[in-house]
């Protein structure tokens, strides 16, 4: 399978905002994901290889620290000018928490992969001569 072409990268479509819209970094046209978080072997529409692209917990700490902040200081706004009660508190934040984590998790995961393959980064390997 072909590997990154610097020729024919796109660089209309960058990488970061091409992962954004979980487009391959490529030729920001095809599809990065076969499903919700499992990368394409490859793009239906340049035939970029992406079976190197590993991304491990990067999207989804980010993800998790990002939208917990975002709950926390709204959660504190919240308390300090309305004074809910817990149930409320309860009832708001923790799907908000939950849902907000799993929306943003695919385009975050798309930009960590797209970043990683435009730039050619792969597992280091050690050349024995
Ligand atoms: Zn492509």
């Amino acid at each position: 399978m072909p590997k990154l072409n610097q020729e024919k990268f796109n660089y209309e479509a960058s990488p970061f905002w091409s992962g954004l819209r979980c487009r391959c970094p490529q030729c920001g046209k095809g599809k990065l994901f076969k499903s919700y978080l499992k990368l394409a072997p490859s793009c239906t529409n340049c035939g970029l290889d992406m079976s190197s692209a590993e991304d491990a917990d990067g999207p989804a700490a980010f993800g998790t620290l990002f939208v917990g902040l975002l709950v926390a200081f709204s959660a504190l706004v919240v308390e300090v000018k309305f004074s809910p009660p817990t149930w409320v508190h309860l009832s708001m934040w923790i799907p908000l928490a939950i849902f907000g984590t799993l929306g943003i998790l695919q385009p975050l995961k798309g930009v960590f992969v797209a970043i990683q393959l435009s730039h050619e980064a792969i597992e280091g390997t050690q050349d024995n001569e």
